[in-house]
């Protein structure tokens, strides 16, 4: 069977005409003998208003009725695609991932796909059907509904894409591919016509919305091609593959941008053996992630001052657990809003030296000051003051020479 995985994301979905625009997309295939999974997500903004419900009725609700509540919004667009099929004269019906079954390990909140039983969606196919398959769900060995993670949609159409061995993974998105920055940001963004999953993966988890990090972290295990394109045109989209695909000359392949973070530094902490555990133990304990983590060396050898970042959702928390961690002891405690991480990331970099120069010296022309610097093969991080993120990023892409000309 020639299958393909067709995955629309929540913009491609966001109204009736776009819900009618899918379908034509999805009859497209079909016209060519695919045999056709769709993956869809919920309307935009839908997921949204749901969690928003969730917080008004409990600063805590419960993950496992979070899981209930915000996956609705899948089953939503998927009936109104299969709807709008049945309507155009195709065989076709909405499934929920229980009934699939697609089932996950995990906690709540932010399961993992595990295993997906192909036994009735295979003679649905081989049938003539085309399935309209919930992304973001899952259910659990337990027999509860599970989601897995905010733009899981794309997980769940690679790990479909996997289990059914489809010939195509297409993500149909509101831009036309992956840029060589959010083109919403800035409108020289380039869109890359081929990029590999080691530099996908770094620009998405360093803030490149377009693709959710696990799920590209999924299609580099399983060596999944996968193409991202928009639902609104027919202009050829990314392809995300192995690097021994890519002929590439450029150093930088891409610049990513957050812009929720938020900085805390602890002055004066006495310098000992085991500080560190004792400081992000209780962090990790509830769920806080911490990104960029710089501890000063310590000049008197007694004490020394630490400075990590966090989403700034997790700010007053992350306040509360330092000041009552008796296991510590410092002298100041200072917590800053509004900073940005950005990256300039690149596989080019591993073989050019001076990237990290040009980098700061770039920062420094614009008179913009670096915060916290990190780096890895294939990437360098710094945090800057919030305000400077749009400056930093129309500098650092010219001189990486991205700009489209056009
Ligand atoms: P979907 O609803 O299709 O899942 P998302 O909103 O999750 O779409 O992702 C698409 C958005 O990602 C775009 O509208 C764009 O603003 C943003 N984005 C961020 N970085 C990039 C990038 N480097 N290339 C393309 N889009 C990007
Ligand atoms: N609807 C879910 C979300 O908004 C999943 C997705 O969009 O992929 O996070
Ligand atoms: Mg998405």
């Amino acid at each position: 069977m020639k299958i393909v995985v067709l995955k629309f994301g929540g913009t491609s979905v966001g109204t009736i005409d776009k819900i009618k625009n899918v379908a034509n997309i999805i009859s497209n295939y079909l016209k060519k003998k695919y045999k056709v999974i769709v993956v869809s997500s919920a309307m935009s903004g839908v997921t949204n208003e749901l969690i928003n419900k969730s917080k008004k009725i409990s600063e805590s609700f419960s993950d496992a009725e979070y899981d209930v509540l915000v996956s609705s919004g899948e089953q939503v667009a998927c009936s109104l695609i299969a709807g709008r099929l049945i309507h155009k004269g195709y065989k076709s019906r909405s499934w929920m991932s229980w009934q699939v079954p697609i089932i996950t390990k995990g906690p709540h909140k932010n399961s993992r796909i595990d295993l997906i039983n192909k036994s009735k969606m295979l003679k649905y196919l081989k049938d003539g059907g085309t399935p309209i398959i919930t992304g973001f769900q899952g259910i659990s060995d337990e027999n509860r509904v599970t989601t897995i993670g905010r733009g899981g949609s794309d997980a769940s159409a690679i790990i479909i894409a996997k289990f059914f061995k489809a010939q195509r993974c297409v993500i149909y998105t509101d831009v036309e591919g992956v840029f060589t920055t959010d083109p919403n940001k800035l409108n020289k963004a380039k869109k890359i016509k081929v990029i590999s999953y080691e530099e996908m993966l770094e620009m998405a988890s360093l803030g490149a919305k377009v693709m959710q990090p696990v799920s590209i972290q999924d299609a580099r295990l399983n060596r999944i091609d996968i193409e991202v394109k928009s639902s609104f045109n027919k202009k050829p989209g990314t392809l995300i593959t192995k690097r021994s695909n890519i002929i590439n000359n450029k150093i930088v392949t891409g610049i990513s941008s957050t812009h929720n973070d938020s900085k805390v530094t602890l002055i004066g902490v006495r310098d000992k053996p085991g500080v560190a555990a004792s400081i992000f133990k209780p962090l990790s304990k509830n769920s806080i992630n911490v990104d960029m983590v710089v501890q000063n060396i310590s000049a008197n050898g007694k004490e020394t001052d630490l400075t990590f970042t966090i989403k700034t959702e997790d700010l007053n928390k992350t306040k509360k657990i330092i000041e009552s961690n008796r296991s510590i002891k410092f002298r100041k405690l200072i917590l800053k809003k509004n900073v940005s991480k950005i990256s300039v990331i690149g596989v080019g970099m591993i073989t050019t030296p001076g990237v990290t120069f040009r980098m700061f010296q770039t920062l420094a022309n614009k008179k913009i000051n670096i915060q916290v610097i990190s780096t890895s093969e294939i990437k360098i991080s710094v945090l800057i003051d919030k305000r400077d993120t749009k400056k930093a990023l129309i500098a650092l892409h010219k001189e990486f020479k991205l700009d489209n000309k056009k």
